[in-house]
């Protein structure tokens, strides 16, 4: 394999305003540079120094890394603390009435909870689970509606040392049944239903029917919170229990449970875009480090930020930049139950401006389908509250950063395009962004104490310009500890041999430009070999993007006698889904336009239309399915995680 071939050009560079630049937690260039030479002269000392001053220990560690058993790293390991002390009582004592969570519901009702309430809740929970025999180190599986009681069903799991496993609110039974049964869960927690867009999900219901699927005796007790007036239809005297009954007598105060830096904080499942899920297990005092120095650093955290992520907690993202990292510092956050659609495509913009949102969390797919269904509609809102904007979860195509950065955050507020995994547990690279100029596309520079480089096949790294495989060369406090019950696949996936076991492999492709800023190229299984060309599918997707006429693109490889593999688009429009005549002119535009813009190599072979891609329900685009559907196969892959199974049949149709 040779490397991979770049073929887009992006020139536009948008520093930070002076303002934002001076008021900044990372000022200048030279911030950031001083921070990674300290990182570079003596990396434990750099990162020991950050978890002295950043987290509270109840016993300090005196052992900063510990690489004998590598690639089973342990951070801090004579250290003794635990995660919600300082998520929670670490504030009280200077804000414990400032406002902790701003939840607004599907409906548009609005709780608000200080830091003294919440740690009530969480300890009166905590209590409750200790009377239903939960000890440390015991799994709980949590499948709740994305609400403050999710969050304090995983803080009070925290502070007892249970390892929660949150599995998200839209996932089906089996699903369900596979993660209750790889934790060998004791207690699954969960509501009687979920509204989302004014539709419910009975995730009660949906709970029976998984521990009726058998292999989760493991489980003794169901804990039901209820979200709404709708009666569950069955109750199981012996097995189920009402949150609110369950907390009722029980003291608000609980002693944290004092765990070793270590200890499991908890299990969460990839998304599976590229194939099985893989049950990714964490720390407790590394991975909050990873979480606090990235709100600090990246997220630019102020006392008077109102900062939103709009993740599901059953995602990394929800347990990172929800659960703990804007806890953790003491932030003022909004967690939101709904979906950006509803009642209408203005729900963030609505938001933004009655919450006077400070700092706005988002992915790619939310911001494209919002451009979809109405660009111009942050422009009825009043968003001059925002100050600093962010993506996650796929590379962003430049024109929809140009969208959010100008229509969004009125080309004042800086973007930072956050890369990082389930696995690495906080950002990885992203512009500090009163320090690092950002480029639409590109999620810029690693963060200070992160060794991400981009190397071949044989370690090496490979020369500006030139595509590879991204890795990160050294530990890093908040990375993957294992795969739950399976440390095989954990060395095999992360630590290859090929790398004699020494560097982390991400699993996407990425080169550095001539500032040496990073581009992520697409995932390593995706990428195409046209005519001897490795490309990877972000450019091509990118490049289609860029036409006035399409909102979103994946691209994928399709056997080719000649050139090795030709290249499939499917393409979603911004408009309806064109047919006939009118689709095989749109096409050849778009042919034409990508040869144009980023060159004849790169030009599809063949253009397919949707309403939709298929997409995992974090919003990620599937290709390992479009690449079946592509060559005319049926697909027997892993779909557990698919959100929009009916599109299948749609692309399948789809041939022009
Ligand atoms: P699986 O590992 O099961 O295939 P997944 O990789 O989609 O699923 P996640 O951990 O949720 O599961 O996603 C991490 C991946 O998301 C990264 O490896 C990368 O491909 C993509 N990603 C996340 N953030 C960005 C970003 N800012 N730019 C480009 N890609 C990103
Ligand atoms: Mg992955």
């Amino acid at each position: 394999m040779s490397g991979i071939d770049s073929v887009l050009k992006e020139t536009r560079l948008f520093p930070p305003s002076d303002d934002f630049r001076v008021n900044a937690n990372v000022s200048g260039i030279e911030g950031y540079n001083a921070l990674c030479e300290k990182a570079n002269n003596d990396y434990e000392g750099f990162w020991g120094d950050l978890a002295k001053s950043m987290l509270d220990w109840k016993k300090p560690f005196t052992k900063v890394l510990n690489s004998d058993n590598a690639p089973f790293y342990k951070w801090f390991e004579d250290g003794v603390m635990n995660v919600s002390y300082n998520c929670i009582d670490r504030h009280l004592e200077t804000k414990a009435n400032k406002v902790a969570i701003i939840f607004e519901a599907d409906d548009g009702s609005v709780t608000r909870v200080t830091y003294r309430e919440l740690y009530h809740r969480v300890c009166q929970f905590a209590n409750g689970l200790k009377s239903l025999g939960v000890a440390k180190g015991d799994r709980v599986v949590i499948y709740m509606p994305h609400t403050i009681e999710a969050v304090v069903a995983m803080q009070a799991c925290a502070r007892i040392g249970a390892i929660h496993s949150v599995v998200f609110g839209g996932f089906s039974a089996g699903a369900l049944r596979d993660r209750i049964q790889d934790a060998q869960a004791k207690i699954v927690i969960t509501a009687n239903e979920t509204v989302r867009g004014g539709k419910a999900t009975p995730l009660k219901s949906i709970t029976d029917e998984a521990l009726g699927l058998g292999g989760c005796e493991s489980v003794s007790k169901v804990v039901v919170f209820q979200r709404t007036s709708t009666k569950p239809e069955h109750w199981n005297e012996e097995r189920n229990i009402w949150w609110h009954k369950l907390v009722k007598d029980q003291a608000d105060t609980c002693e944290p449970e004092w765990v070793e830096a270590e200890h499991p904080l908890f299990i969460l499942y990839t998304s599976g875009s590229t194939g099985k899920p893989k049950g990714i297990q964490h720390s407790s005092a590394g991975y909050l480090l990873g979480t606090q120095v990235t709100m600090k650093w990246v997220f630019d955290y102020k006392e008077t930020d109102v900062y939103w992520c709009t993740a599901d907690v059953g995602w990394i993202t929800g347990h990172s930049y929800i659960a703990y990292g804007p806890l953790g510092i003491g932030a003022t956050q909004v967690v939101f139950e709904g979906v950006p659609t509803y009642p209408d495509a203005s729900r963030f913009w609505q938001m933004i401006e009655k919450h006077e949102v400070t700092t706005f969390y988002t992915a790619p797919t939310a911001i494209r389908s919002l451009i979809k269904l109405g660009g111009d509609l942050p422009k009825q809102y009043d968003l001059s509250s925002l100050r600093l904007l962010g993506t996650v979860g796929e590379p962003i195509n430049p024109e929809a950063w140009m969208w959010y950065y100008e229509v969004v955050g009125g080309s004042r507020c800086p973007i930072v395009d956050t890369w990082w995994q389930t696995e690495t547990g906080c950002n990885m690279i992203a512009p500090l962004p009163g320090a690092v100029a950002t480029k639409p596309g590109s999620c810029t520079l690693p963060i200070p104490g992160i060794m991400a480089d981009i190397v071949d096949e044989s370690g090496a790294q490979v020369d500006l310009g030139k595509g590879g495989f991204l890795v990160v060369s050294k530990p890093w406090p908040s990375m993957v500890r294992n795969i739950w019950g399976d440390s095989d696949r954990f060395k095999k996936t992360y630590f290859p041999e090929d790398y004699n076991g020494k560097l982390y492999l991400a699993g996407d492709s990425a080169h550095r430009d001539e500032n040496g800023y990073i581009w992520i190229m697409g995932r390593i299984d995706d990428v195409l070999n046209v005519s001897g060309h490795r490309l990877g599918t972000m450019e091509i997707e990118s490049a289609l993007v860029a036409n006035p006429l399409v909102a979103e693109a994946a691209v994928v490889g399709k056997p080719h006698e000649i050139k090795g593999e030709s290249v499939v688009a499917y393409v979603v429009l911004k408009g309806a889904r064109p047919e006939g005549e009118e689709a095989k002119r749109i096409a050849k535009e778009l042919r034409e336009w990508v040869a144009h813009e980023i060159g004849k190599i790169a030009q599809p072979d063949e253009i397919r239309f949707g309403d939709n891609l298929p997409k995992t329900r974090s919003g990620k685009i599937m290709r390992r399915l479009l690449r079946d559907i592509a060559k005319g196969l049926e697909i027997t892959a892993d779909t557990s995680t698919l959100e929009n199974p009916a599109i299948l049949e749609q692309l399948r149709q789809s041939a022009i």
